[in-house]
């Protein structure tokens, strides 16, 4: 496992979780179909799929979710992120994108994921 690193952009140490199965994805401790990456964030397809384009952009330090004082740049790299998933997996047609925090969205990671979801009509509801 990665240990505490320092990040230029934070100016601290980054709370890397050693038990954190996002970080090993993000230091690719852990394989993952990646879809995109460059230095603050990575992109990867979700294991279980719910739509025929199901993929997560991360943040790689670790933030619980999107209220945990995510830097700026980052959330600006994450969208980028996201509009790079949409190019390589063909979304022309638009996409979903979803982030849960705490247990009444049922988040399951607590590492912040955006879920990037497409490839077929996914109803007009939010759920
Ligand atoms: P949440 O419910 O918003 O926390 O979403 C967590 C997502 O992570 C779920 O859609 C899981 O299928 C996905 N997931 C969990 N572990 C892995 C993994 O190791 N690789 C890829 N996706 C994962």
């Amino acid at each position: 496992a990665t240990g505490p690193h320092w990040d230029p952009l934070r100016k601290e140490l980054a709370l890397t979780d050693t038990d954190c199965i996002f970080c090993k994805i993000a230091s690719h401790e852990i394989p993952s179909t990646i879809v995109y990456e460059d230095d603050l964030v990575i992109a990867f397809d979700d294991l279980s799929p719910q739509a025929p384009v199901h993929t997560l952009v991360i943040p790689k330090d670790h933030y619980r979710d999107i209220t945990d004082g995510v830097p700026a740049e980052t959330l600006a790299a994450m969208t980028h992120a996201i509009d790079e998933v949409a190019r390589a997996k063909g979304l022309t047609d638009g996409f979903r994108v979803i982030t849960n925090k705490g247990a009444d969205a049922g988040q399951t990671v607590m590492h912040f994921h955006m879920h990037v979801l497409g490839g077929k009509p996914l109803g007009e509801g939010l759920l």
